[in-house]
């Protein structure tokens, strides 16, 4: 249950009369003028699975306050304000007819309008630029409200509040290229610079921001480098769809774990029947111990220069992590013409079954056995996720069941294999 004490009217900052303009003019998200700036903040509580049945007083405000009225109404502001590249709620989508349900969106203007992608995609680690587009040049009028920890059992929100120098500023801000209804960014530590690279502090905000949300429609993705981030500055991205995602619904296999992490509570499980090889982590006694397997999942796969996507569900309570090599395959020249000319880049919503189509003939002609062709190429193959998955073993200490592993596989251990070395070796192509 949420709890805020105060729950105003959120105004923006350029309502007020500005008399002296501080920092570098531009009011943006920079060294120059977020330290001085007013943005609304909301301070999650830290203790997400803290018992809340005896905080219910007159000053709670009503769930829906985070999700509804902090995300979903300030976009809509920003949308009323002009601020966005084209009008997303006007993309016309429908529910591909099949026994998974993909969903499938006819979105022109994200092809067209995209900020363009300037770096290698042949590697998964790369270190900031600060001469590229990142989140700092951005306008505050763009942002939403700062998303901070705060006390132990209460979130709080504060219509304006100073930054101070122990909480470093998270910062969730519309992306002007929407895919849905309510897209926006958490961009963690946004004066710190950091490159896209999930690190386990940053992650467990993503978390608490879908715990906030308490809304299975509100999801957060993440595309590393590689799998179709666009930009090298760490963020996540999150909207609200009203309807279950393809992989959500597929069936998965139980993975059986250490004591140590089932004494945490987290289970770990493999995605069956579905066209992308994918892990999912769920449980945890708090948002923590879910979050920091899945960040060291992550730091093993971006060690090993393999690119993967993220999407966090069921309001913080499952993650689903898939590595890709889609990227690599088109580098490789390995993916067929007719995919290739859809121009999807298949990162984390695309992977989950929202599929946005650029061309209307894809979108009129959108069918199943599309999707699958299109996502079974960027899964990895099952020897190669077998591969990735005792990575991911040694990283987390899994222990998997003897029945879980194939008997083609030939393994007896868990230990690392090496690594298919074209992977490290890189490869080299630009996206745009
Ligand atoms: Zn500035």
């Amino acid at each position: 249950m949420l709890t805020i004490k105060r729950v105003p009217t959120v105004v923006s900052n350029y309502q007020e009369d500005v008399c002296e303009p501080l920092g570098c003019g531009r009011n943006c998200l920079g060294h120059c003028c977020l330290p001085v700036s007013k943005l609304p903040l909301y301070a999650f509580k830290r203790d997400a699975t803290s018992p809340n049945g005896s905080s219910s007083t007159a000053e709670d405000p009503s769930s829906g306050f985070f999700l509804h009225f902090l995300i979903l109404g300030e976009w809509e502001d920003r949308m009323s304000r002009g601020l966005f590249r084209y009008d997303v709620t006007a993309c016309e989508t429908r529910v591909i007819p099949g026994e998974y349900g993909f969903i499938a969106q006819f979105n022109e203007g994200r092809h067209l309008k995209k900020r363009p992608t300037e770096f290698r995609v042949d590697r998964v680690l790369q270190p900031f630029d600060h001469g590229k587009f990142n989140f700092t040049k951005v306008g505050q009028e763009e942002v939403l409200f700062r998303f901070e920890a705060g006390g132990d059992s209460r979130s709080q929100f504060f219509e304006s509040a100073p930054v101070s120098s122990t909480n470093p500023p998270n910062v969730v801000a519309i992306n002007v290229s929407p895919i849905e209804y309510g897209h926006v960014l958490l961009i963690p530590r946004v004066l710190e610079c950091l490159p896209q690279r999930i690190d386990p502090e940053s992650f467990l905000v993503a978390l608490h921001m879908a715990a906030e949300a308490a809304s299975p429609y509100f999801r957060l993705g993440y595309n590393s480098l590689g799998a179709f981030a666009t930009i090298n500055h760490l963020h996540f991205q999150a909207y609200y769809l009203a309807m279950p995602f393809p992989v959500e619904k597929a069936p998965t296999e139980r993975i059986t774990i250490t004591k140590s992490l089932s004494d945490r509570g987290v289970k770990i499980s493999q995605l069956l029947n579905y066209p992308v090889r994918g892990l999912v982590f769920e449980g945890g006694n708090t948002l923590r111990d879910l979050s920091d397997v899945v960040a060291s999942s992550c730091m093993c796969l971006q060690g090993n220069n393999i690119p993967f996507n993220l999407l966090i569900s069921d309001s913080g309570r499952r993650v689903f992590l898939f590595p890709q090599c889609y990227a690599e395959k088109q580098a490789l020249g390995e993916v067929s013409q007719e995919l290739l000319d859809t121009q999807v880049n298949p990162a984390a919503w695309e992977i989950s079954g929202h599929m946005v189509l650029k061309r209307n003939k894809d979108f009129e002609e959108a069918s199943e056995a599309y999707a699958w062709r299109l996502l079974s190429e960027v899964s990895l193959s099952k020897e190669r996720f077998q591969e990735v998955k005792a990575y991911i073993s040694d990283a987390t200490r899994l222990e998997e069941s003897k029945e879980e592993i194939d008997a083609n596989e030939n393994k007896g251990t868990l230990q690392a294999s090496p690594l298919a070395t074209h992977l490290q070796e890189g490869f080299l192509f630009f996206i745009e």
